[in-house]
C-alpha cells in the first residue's frame, strides 16, 4: 500500500467535491488535522473509517487502498493485492513482536547464566566474576532497549477516544504503564491520556 499515492488520491477527490479539509474532517467525526496526515502520506485512514470516507468521496475501499480508480476488469486483481498487502503487513509485524520478546529473554538469560557461574564456578578471581556480573547486566539492558525500540516502531498505537492511530515518542512509551496489548499514552490529537490498544496495522 503507498501512502503517499492514497494520500494524493484523497486529496485530489476531495478537492472535486469543492471540500475543505476541515469540512471532509466534520462528516467523518474526526479532525481537520487526520484528514491533513492522510494527505501528506503520513497515516492511512483507519480501517473503521474507511468506509464513510468512501461513501463520502464516492469511491470504493479497493481504490482508496490502491490510490487510484480502477476498471472493473482490474477490479479483482487489484482487490486480491490489496488483502494480500494487509496480511502480509500483519504477519511481518508480528514476526517482529516474537523476536522482540526473544531479544530481552535473551538478555535476561544472560544476566542469569552469568549470576549462574559466579555462585557455582568456585575458581574465578574476583575481577572475572566482576566482568561476568557487568556484562550480564549489560546484555539485559540492550535487550531489553532493543526490543523496545522494536515493539514501539511497530504496528500503531489507537487512542480509545478519537480513533487516531499513533507511534508515540521513546520517553511517553517507556514511561507508559502498560498491559501485553495496551499502553497507557497521551493522544497527539485529541490529548486524552488513555489505555491505547497495540495494533498490528492500522
Ligand atoms: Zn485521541
Amino acid at each position: 500500500m503507498n501512502q503517499i499515492k492514497t494520500g494524493r488520491f484523497i486529496m485530489e477527490l476531495r478537492k472535486s467535491k469543492n471540500l475543505t479539509q476541515k469540512q471532509l474532517a466534520e462528516k467523518l467525526n474526526i479532525s481537520d488535522k487526520t484528514v491533513s496526515k492522510w494527505e501528506c502520506g503520513k497515516g492511512m485512514p483507519e480501517i473503521s473509517l474507511m468506509l464513510p470516507l468512501c461513501e463520502v468521496l464516492e469511491i470504493n475501499v479497493n481504490e482508496l487502498l490502491s490510490g487510484e480508480r480502477i476498471s472493473e476488469n482490474n477490479y479483482h486483481r487489484k482487490a486480491e493485492e490489496n488483502m494480500m498487502n494487509l496480511i502480509k503487513e500483519k504477519q511481518e509485524n508480528k514476526r517482529k513482536l516474537i523476536i522482540a520478546i526473544i531479544i530481552a529473554l535473551m538478555g535476561v538469560s544472560m544476566l542469569v547464566v552469568s549470576i549462574m557461574i559466579v555462585n557455582y564456578e568456585t575458581g574465578l578471581s574476583d575481577f572475572s566474576k566482576i566482568f561476568l556480573i557487568i556484562f550480564g547486566v549489560i546484555m539485559t539492558i540492550l535487550g531489553i532497549v532493543i526490543s523496545v525500540i522494536i515493539d514501539r516502531e511497530t504496528g500503531v498505537f489507537e487512542c480509545p477516544e478519537c480513533h487516531n492511530c499513533f507511534t508515540p515518542d521513546i520517553k511517553s512509551y517507556i514511561m507508559g504503564a502498560h498491559t501485553p496489548t495496551k499502553r497507557k499514552l497521551k493522544c497527539p490529537e485529541c490529548g486524552a491520556t488513555k489505555y491505547c490498544k497495540h495494533k498490528l496495522v492500522k
